[in-house]
């Protein structure tokens, strides 16, 4: 299982469930046991297609929000 969280920078990250930690590519190390789950996925295909579609929305503090501007 996989788990996509959102690093403080604003990226948004999937990492396999039991690890322990989950470098983003902004450098910043983050504690997986601390995160805000976002969403979960079975295999890393379905958690890379979560997380581009989060990316796209530029935001998914609650998870997926339509663009509605
Ligand atoms: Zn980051």
């Amino acid at each position: 299982m996989f788990i996509v969280f959102r690093c403080s920078c604003g990226r948004h990250l999937y990492a396999l469930k039991d690890a322990k930690t989950r470098t983003c590519p902004c450098g910043k190390r983050t504690l997986l046991s601390r995160v805000k789950v976002l969403a979960q996925a079975e295999n890393a295909d379905a958690a890379g297609e979560i997380v581009r579609t989060l990316q796209l929305e530029g935001h998914g503090m609650t998870g997926f929000r339509p663009a509605g501007l």
